[in-house]
Parts: structure tokens; C-alpha cells; sequence
């Protein structure tokens, strides 16, 4: 669509909203008093290598001041911390509107967020539920609706010929404190005397009859209202009408028609089927996220303390006359297997069939029981309930964990939010839905053209989300899964489909590295993305290093050249056929000038290997995986394939477990070996090195515990009494007690992300004045905190406790990091490199098994290289180094690749291939394979 709409958007309107986003003098950080201009409602790239000041310019200049802009526009609670948030350190800037960061972070807090209510699709849903869907009865099936004179009268003529005779009868009326006389005798008085046999239709009149009340049973009889005669005119209409309400009234809501020697009709204006009374669909109805919706029982959360049925089934690929039952195994209790077997002959139930792949009817016989056989819940129960016999209590204790709420059945909702149905689907089903699938129920969807006029608007507004959740590669999460399950990538990409969504335009969008996460394959799609949100008249400002990416800009600034003091500035501003002349380090490598060479060879290993048996948690098919030990491996592997399933939660997991301590979630799998070829196992993620804004490199790598006794040891601290704990800002004593010692104060904001503000007190100087006093060397402690890595190591040239510790942070291209930056503010990528640095210094000896989670997350080729340097220590000196990573420089440099897919979710979880990266190149169904192939 879109290349047209906006050159002639452009055309039209020349107004301010066309400028460009200038910037004079930006000193951010190591921001080198630089000039940029960004064009308006243009897609641009920022890009360098790490530390060079990408996120100096794009969210601590541009973004900061967009976000003070809007909040001017707020109110005036939010605009007094105004003159107290930093203005960036800038001359000039203009053309900056409101702007979105559309950052890694997950944010949501509410534990019961799910991907279709962060998206607005189940608010959706819950609209459509009830504006068109049906309440089908539990009972018959039957669809439950409401009664009117105008429908009766509609399904009479539809239903009988005319000149059909028929009676309008209401009930008998109960009332408690009346019997059956006093009921006669008021209908009497109100004008009804005459009753109707609905057997033999004769009529009893209880003003001239002689009636006896004792011989009558009131359920043979009717109050009769009218005999009409059907015709489809006015007139009758008007009196059959008449009649109808009457009965209506008389009967409390209830009343039939009984056709001449013919059936009973039973109407009801009450919403009602089968003796139950139905609540009619409202939104609130369907909310987990409010006590009117949500199942009791759980309270929304679809789970409940109780049995786990991974405990019980630990290998759903056994069948259940193999054993899948775990707790019907031992001897002790092996008469309820037996108890299934027989009902199952019976009912010709599977029992040779896995688990896994039986239906759901039968899960639910095996669960809850049929017969004879008492069914695996009841069965816990009882054993519960003996759990004052130690022996009950500890086989109880074996298999307990969450299960699956009886009630909701884990659809969260009340039980006759259930009932109602879309399509022959309720909610919840809907829900259970992967994106992919949603996507195709919506669009299949069928309905009459009533339905359609009335849920027109609403389905609209949820097939949009789902398309673009779709395009942004998530198809294979389901609308169900648990916001805070989803990794930084996944929900990155998730607030990027909802800001198109939310069709706002004329804003300014900062993202961060959208790629992290994504396989080559679906790089295109996600730059297609940001290109319609481009096109839709935002303006979209990247920090990115993929290849593609920086490709599909408009516009390309190119920040450098190296990291810290020796960055800060525009190398390079313009197209990407520029950037391929310039003489920049993105230029070279993106050129070919300069580039990450394939290993000659690739190792052999020590011979020994891992092998991970029987995995199959999430959607991991029952793998079976070597990891060869002394290579480097690379899993790789569409988002969503199964690769953190496999390597976080259950590889390491259980190595973790047999190597000692692991008390969390290990994923299903049947068995490891192999471990007694390793001495110890790290996890080197990006998950923060410290929460507190108190931790920092210094103090994480232990350089700090130099520092602080140098400073203790100088002669005006001996005079002056101060021990090394005085120079700490982790305890009172040297620091500011205002701030903590954090220099900074946190001021929480409604609908927007917290505000820092300097500490008044100290000045974000963290200390107390006195203490500041006291110099090394011409600088207080304050001054050696804002040093670089690099400035320290020359500083502190003959201190080796100190400058052996912060070379490790060099070694791995971390020299510009400040010693006091705050580990809050470390990118992912920098917290896990500055994690590995630790590990580099570590004595050589044992054999260690590393793990990596995409390690090059905020890395430029140039600081690639150094990474596989770093690899490369680590695997020649004995190790074994296993990584999940998408970029081909890494995969291409690994030994051995294990690819798994073919594609995310369901349809994902297998390997597709394990060798060496010509290997893997050679194997038509990889994705990876086919990428590979382009760099080897
Ligand atoms: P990039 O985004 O290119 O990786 P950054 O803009 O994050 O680089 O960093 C540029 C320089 O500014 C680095 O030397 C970094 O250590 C420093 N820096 C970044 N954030 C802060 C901060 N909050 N306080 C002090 N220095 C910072
Ligand atoms: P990858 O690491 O290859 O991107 P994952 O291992 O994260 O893939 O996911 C594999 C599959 O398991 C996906 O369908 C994903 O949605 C699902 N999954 C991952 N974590 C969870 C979880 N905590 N709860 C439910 N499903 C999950
Ligand atoms: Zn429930
Ligand atoms: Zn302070």
C-alpha cells in the first residue's frame, strides 16, 4: 500500500509535522557535542559498536526530551518533577512530538496478563462473547433463549398451518404460605376461572363446576387464558399478543400454548433451558481479571494447589498399560490400573496408545473415574484424606504441585461464561488458541448477517491485532500464555504490534534492537513492520546492527568510531550505499572489506558427550540430544522452535540439579548422562547483575574491595578514623543518607515509566561531603567512580588487586564502562559480558559447561569478533561452551549446530539437523541451513 500513501501524505501537507527532528550539540554521556538530523516519517538506523553512544543519542537525548514534552502536556502533579528531570545535555532541538520506547523490558505486573489481554484481543473477544454469542444449555445442547410474545407468535406461524386451534395457558401458580383452594380461589377472583386438562383437554370452570380441590393434581392442569385460532393478520396478531402477555404476567414470567389434540409448547420470558436459569452474556462476564468473572475456585488463575499431572505422567510418550500412570505402578495400588483396564475393554478406551496422544474424553474418564474405577483425582483425594498415616502423606506429598482447576477446567472464567459459544467454541477454547490459529478462526468465522452487523467493528479490531502479532513472528504463542513467561524479544514485539494497532500517527517511535530473538528468516517480516508503522506517518528510529535491518533503512547515522571516550561521534550519516563507500567499521563489514572469518577447522571435542534423553516439555517432541563435549555449539532454530525449553529449562536444569542445588522448575525429560565429564556448570544470561542501582561492574568483579582499602589507608582517613565500610554506598556510614547512596531518587508515575531525579542532597555524588574530602592521589572516591574501565586501569597502575580485575572487563570490550554505572542501567548485553569477564579470570583446571542466551544482543560485528575471541579462550582451554544464538557470524564460527524446528510452537520441537555448519548448510529443510549457506 503504503509507498504511495505517503509521498502523497508528504505532498499534502508541508506543515510543521513535516520537519525534521534536528539536534545541535548533544553531550549525553560520551556524545561528542554532536549535530543529527532525522528525517520526518522515515525509517532510520542508528548503529555502532557497543558503547559508542547509540542509546546516548536515541533514548537518553531524543526520546528523554520526547518524554519531557508529553509531560508537560500532563497534569500538574506530574509536571512539578518537570524542572528537576535532566534536561539532556543539548544546544538545540527541535521537531521532536510525544515519542513511544518500545524497549525488551517486560512491564506487565498484573500475575493473571496474558498475551490476549495485553493485546486488547480477549477485551475484544469478551465484547463479541457477548454481543453474539450463544448460551448453550449444559444439559440438552439446545440453544437457551428468551421468550416473547413476538417470537412465539413468529415460531406458532412458522411452525403450524393456518386456522390451527390452539389454547394460551399459564401455570397454576405456588406460592409457599398457599395451598391449592386459596390458589383457586384467587385465580377466581382475578378473572380465571377455567382450567384446562392438558390431557384430554377438557375444561373445568371453578365458578359453576362443582370442584373438590383434593381431586385435582395440579400438574394436569393449565389456567386457561384464550382459545384462538391462527392467522397471520393484524388483528389476530394484536390479540394473540394480548393473550401471550397476559400469560406472561399471570404465570410469572411463563406460559404455553397448547396446540388443539396436539403437543404443549413451554415458553419463558426468564433466560432459561432446561430447569436451569442462565445468566445472559455481559463482558464482565468473561473477565479473569475481576471477581464478577472469574472461577471462584482459582480465582482466575486456571490452576489450583493439587495434583501435577507431569508428576503423575512423567513420560507421556508411555502408554497406559505400559505404566504411564506413575502412582497406579507400585504394587500397593495397582488394582485402580486394573479397575481402568477392565472399564476400558468395556467402553473400548485406548490403553495402548501414549498418553500424550490420547483424547480428551478419555483423559477425563482416567481423571475423574467412570464405574467402577475410581479415576487418578478421586484417588488423591481419598489418599489426602488419610494423611495422618505418614506413609499417605509422603506418597501425596510425591505428585503434588499445580493441576488444572476442576471447575473452570483452567479457562479461568465462571463456569457459564462457559456455556456460551461462538462457532461451537466458548471462550476459553478460543483462548487456548496459538496467534496462528486465532487468525483463522477469526477470519473463517461464520455468522448470520444480524451477527455480522452487530460484531462488525469488534471483529474487525481483532483480526487487525492478530495479523500483526502474526507479522511480527509470533504466530506459535497462544493468546493464553502468561505475560511474564514471555522472553524480551517476545514482548518487544509484542508492544510493537500494538502500536500498530493503536494507529497513532504523527509520533515518534524509539526501539531497541527489535531483532533480538529472531531468526534470520524472519527478519523481513518484522522490517516490513516497522516500515507500515513508517508508512502509517510515524517516525521510526532504530538502534539495530543486523545486516538487513540497517539494509531496509531510509536513513542510516552511524555512531563511533569505537566505544566510550573514544566514540561519541557521527561517522557517517546517509543511504545505505553511502555507508557501503564510507570508511566507517559498519561500512567495511557490511562492504566485505572487513570480516569475521570461518574457522579453518573445526574441533574435535574430548569424545565425550552429554545426552539429554527424553525431552519434552512445552512443545519439545520426546528429543533425544548429544551435546559433544570441548566444542563449541551453537542450538539454533526459529522463535518459538523450543530452543530455551531445551537449554535453559531442561538441559541446564538438570545438570544444575545433578551437580547440586536447583530448586526451580526443571522441564520434562526422562534422563541426562554424561555429566561425570564435567566439574561445573554457568549460566551466562542477560538477566541484570544486580537489581539495586547500588551494584555496578566495580563492585560485581570485586575491584571495588581494592579501592575502598586504598582509600581507608590514606593518611587523612587515618586521621579522620574512616574504615574501608566508609567508602561503601551499600551501608550507612560514608554514604548519603538521603539517597542511599544511589545518588539518584525514583519517583514513581501513573501510566508512565518511573522518573529518576538527582539526589538533592549529595548531588548524585553518593557520598557524604566529609568523605568526599579525602583524595588518592588528587581523586576523592566520587571522581574514581566516574572513571571508565580503561582511565581506572592506568590510574591504578600499580595496584594488581585492583587493575587484575578490570582487565578481564577490557579483555571482553567493556573498557568504557564507568566503575560506578549503575547495573540497572548495563544493557542485557553488557551485564552478560561483564558476567563473562568474570569467568575469563577464573583459574583454568576444571571443565566447565557455559551457557549463552544470545550472547551478541548489543553487539556490532567489531565486537563479535572479540566475543568469539572469548568463546574461543574458553573452549581451548577445556571447556565446553553451548549457546542459543540467531546471528550467522557466531553460528557459522561454531563446531557443532543443533537445529531445532522446523518451525515455533506446535509444529516446532524437533531436530531438524545436528553437524558441523557445512553440514547443517546442506540440509534442505533448515532455515538456519539456508542462511548458512549465504556465508560459508
Ligand atoms: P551504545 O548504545 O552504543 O551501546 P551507550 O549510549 O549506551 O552506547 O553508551 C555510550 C557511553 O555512555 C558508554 O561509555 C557508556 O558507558 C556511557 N553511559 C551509558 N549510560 C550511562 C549512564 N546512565 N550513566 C553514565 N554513563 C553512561
Ligand atoms: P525458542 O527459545 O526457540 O524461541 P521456546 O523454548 O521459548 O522457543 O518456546 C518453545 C515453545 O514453548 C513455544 O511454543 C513457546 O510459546 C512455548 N513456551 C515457552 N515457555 C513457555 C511457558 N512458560 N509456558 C507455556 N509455553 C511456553
Ligand atoms: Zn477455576
Ligand atoms: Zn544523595
Amino acid at each position: 500500500m503504503s509507498q504511495k500513501t505517503t509521498i502523497s501524505q508528504k505532498q499534502e501537507s508541508k506543515s510543521s509535522e513535516e520537519r525534521p527532528i534536528i539536534v545541535k550539540g548533544a553531550r549525553v554521556h560520551n556524545l561528542k557535542n554532536i549535530d543529527v538530523k532525522i528525517p520526518r516519517n522515515q525509517m532510520t538506523v542508528v548503529t555502532g559498536v557497543s558503547g559508542s553512544g547509540k542509546s546516548s543519542l536515541a533514548f537518553d537525548t531524543i526520546y528523554a526530551e520526547g518524554q519531557r514534552r508529553y509531560v508537560e502536556s500532563l497534569s500538574s502533579y506530574a509536571r512539578q518533577f518537570l524542572e528537576r528531570m535532566d534536561k539532556p545535555d543539548v544546544d538545540f532541538m527541535q521537531g521532536i512530538s510525544p515519542a513511544m520506547a518500545i524497549q525488551q523490558k517486560t512491564t506487565s505486573s498484573n500475575p493473571r496478563s496474558t498475551v490476549g489481554t495485553t493485546t486488547e484481543i480477549y477485551d475484544y473477544m469478551r465484547l463479541l462473547y457477548a454481543r453474539i454469542g450463544h448460551t448453550i444449555s449444559p444439559k440438552s445442547g439446545r440453544e437457551v433463549q428468551k421468550d416473547s410474545t413476538k417470537t412465539v407468535i413468529e415460531h406458532l406461524l412458522d411452525d403450524f398451518e393456518e386456522d390451527t386451534k390452539f389454547y394460551v395457558l399459564f401455570a397454576i401458580p405456588e406460592h409457599e404460605q398457599k395451598n391449592l383452594e386459596e390458589e383457586l380461589n384467587v385465580l377466581k377472583e382475578k378473572g380465571y376461572p377455567r382450567l384446562l386438562n392438558i390431557e384430554n383437554e377438557q375444561i373445568l370452570d371453578l365458578t359453576t363446576d362443582d370442584i373438590n380441590p383434593s381431586d385435582i393434581d395440579a400438574s394436569e392442569y393449565r389456567v386457561l387464558v384464550d382459545r384462538l385460532i391462527l392467522k397471520g393478520d393484524e388483528d389476530t396478531r394484536t390479540r394473540i399478543a394480548g393473550s401471550l402477555e397476559t400469560a406472561f404476567r399471570e404465570g410469572n414470567d411463563r406460559c404455553s400454548v397448547k396446540i388443539r389434540d396436539g403437543e404443549e409448547l413451554k415458553f419463558s420470558e426468564r433466560f432459561e433451558m432446561d430447569g436451569m436459569e442462565f445468566n445472559e452474556p455481559t463482558p464482565q462476564m468473561f473477565s479473569f481479571n475481576n471477581p464478577f468473572g472469574a472461577c471462584d475456585t482459582c480465582e482466575g488463575f486456571g490452576k489450583v494447589a493439587g495434583i501435577d499431572e507431569n508428576l503423575v505422567v512423567p513420560e507421556p510418550d508411555k502408554t497406559i498399560r505400559n505404566g504411564a500412570i506413575a502412582p497406579f505402578q507400585g504394587e500397593k495400588f495397582s488394582r485402580h490400573l486394573r479397575d481402568f483396564i477392565k472399564i476400558a475393554a468395556r467402553n473400548s478406551l485406548p490403553i495402548d496408545t501414549p498418553y500424550q496422544d490420547l483424547t480428551d474424553e478419555v483423559k477425563k474418564i482416567l481423571w475423574e473415574g467412570k464405574d467402577e474405577y475410581v479415576g487418578i483425582r478421586p484417588f488423591f483425594e481419598d489418599v489426602k484424606s488419610q494423611s495422618y498415616k505418614v506413609h499417605m502423606r509422603v506418597f501425596y506429598s510425591r505428585y503434588r504441585g499445580y493441576s488444572r482447576c476442576p471447575d473452570c477446567e483452567g479457562f479461568r472464567v465462571r463456569k457459564d461464561a462457559l456455556y456460551v459459544k461462538i462457532n461451537d467454541k466458548h471462550i476459553g477454547q478460543v483462548a487456548e488458541m496459538t496467534i496462528g490459529h486465532a487468525r483463522e478462526f477469526f477470519e473463517e468465522i461464520e455468522l448470520t448477517e444480524f451477527e455480522q452487523e452487530v460484531a462488525d467493528q469488534v471483529l474487525y479490531e481483532i483480526r487487525k491485532r492478530l495479523k500483526y502479532l502474526d507479522e511480527v513472528g509470533l504466530s506459535y504463542l497462544t493468546l493464553n500464555r502468561l505475560a511474564k513467561t514471555l522472553s524480551g524479544g517476545e514482548s518487544q514485539r509484542i508492544s510493537l504490534a500494538n502500536s500498530l494497532g493503536s494507529s497513532l500517527i504523527g509520533s515518534l517511535y524509539v526501539l531497541d534492537e527489535p531483532t533480538i530473538g529472531l531468526h534470520p528468516r524472519d527478519n523481513d517480516r518484522l522490517i516490513n513492520i516497522l516500515k507500515s508503522l513508517r508508512d502509517i506517518g510515524n517516525t521510526v528510529l532504530v538502534v539495530e546492527h543486523d545486516p538487513e535491518m540497517i539494509k531496509a533503512a531510509d536513513n542510516i547515522i552511524d555512531i563511533g568510531p569505537f566505544a566510550g571516550i573514544h566514540g561519541g561521534e557521527v561517522n557517517f550519516t546517509g543511504s545505505y550505499d553511502g555507508l557501503l563507500e564510507s570508511q566507517t567499521l559498519t561500512g567495511k563489514y557490511l562492504s566485505g572489506k572487513k570480516e569475521i572469518p570461518v574457522p579453518e577447522e573445526r574441533r574435535k571435542g574430548t569424545g565425550d558427550h552429554i545426552l539429554l534423553e527424553g525431552a519434552c516439555e512445552n512443545n519439545l517432541k520426546m528429543l533425544d540430544v548429544e551435546f559433544p563435549l570441548g566444542k563449541l555449539i551453537c542450538v539454533t532454530g526459529v522463535s518459538g522452535s523450543g530452543k530455551s525449553t531445551m537449554v535453559h529449562d531442561t538441559l541446564y536444569a538438570a545438570v544444575q540439579q545433578q551437580l547440586g542445588s536447583y530448586n526451580d522448575k526443571i522441564g520434562r525429560h526422562r534422563k541426562v548422562t554424561g555429566i561425570n565429564h564435567i566439574d561445573s556448570v554457568e549460566m551466562v544470561d542477560q538477566s541484570p547483575i544486580g537489581r539495586s542501582s547500588r551494584s555496578n561492574p566495580a563492585t560485581y568483579t570485586k575491584a571495588f574491595d581494592g579501592v575502598r582499602d586504598l582509600f581507608s589507608s590514606t593518611r587523612q582517613s587515618k586521621i579522620m578514623g574512616y574504615e574501608p565500610g566508609h567508602f561503601s554506598f551499600n551501608v550507612p556510614g560514608g554514604r548519603c543518607e538521603t539517597c542511599k547512596g544511589e545518588g539518584i531518587q525514583t519517583i514513581e508515575m501513573q501510566f508512565m515509566a518511573d522518573i529518576e531525579l538527582t539526589c538533592e542532597e549529595c548531588g548524585g555524588k553518593r557520598y557524604r561531603k566529609d568523605v568526599l574530602q579525602v583524595k588518592y592521589r588528587g581523586k576523592n572516591i566520587h571522581d574514581v567512580l566516574e572513571m571508565s574501565v580503561s582511565e581506572a586501569i592506568e590510574f591504578f597502575v600499580d595496584e594488581e588487586r585492583i587493575t587484575n580485575k578490570l582487565q578481564t572487563l577490557e579483555d571482553v570490550g567493556l573498557g568504557y564502562l564507568k566503575l560506578g554505572q549503575s547495573a540497572p542501567t548495563l544493557s542485557g548485553g553488557e551485564a552478560q559480558r561483564v558476567k563473562l569477564a568474570k569467568f575469563l579470570s577464573k583459574p583454568a583446571g576444571d571443565h566447565t559447561l557455559y551457557f549463552f542466551d544470545e550472547p551478541t544482543t548489543g553487539l556490532h560485528f567489531e565486537d563479535i569478533a572479540k566475543l568469539l575471541d572469548s568463546f574461543k579462550e574458553l573452549v581451548d582451554s577445556g571447556h565446553t561452551v553451548i549457546i542459543i544464538e540467531h546471528n550467522l557470524d557466531v553460528i557459522k564460527s561454531a563446531d557443532h549446530i543443533i537445529d531445532i524446528g522446523p518451525e515455533g510452537g506446535f509444529a516446532g520441537g524437533q531436530i531438524v539437523g545436528t553437524g558441523t555448519p557445512e553440514e547443517i548448510a546442506n540440509i534442505e529443510e533448515s532455515h538456519t541451513g539456508r542462511y548458512l549457506k549465504t556465508v560459508l
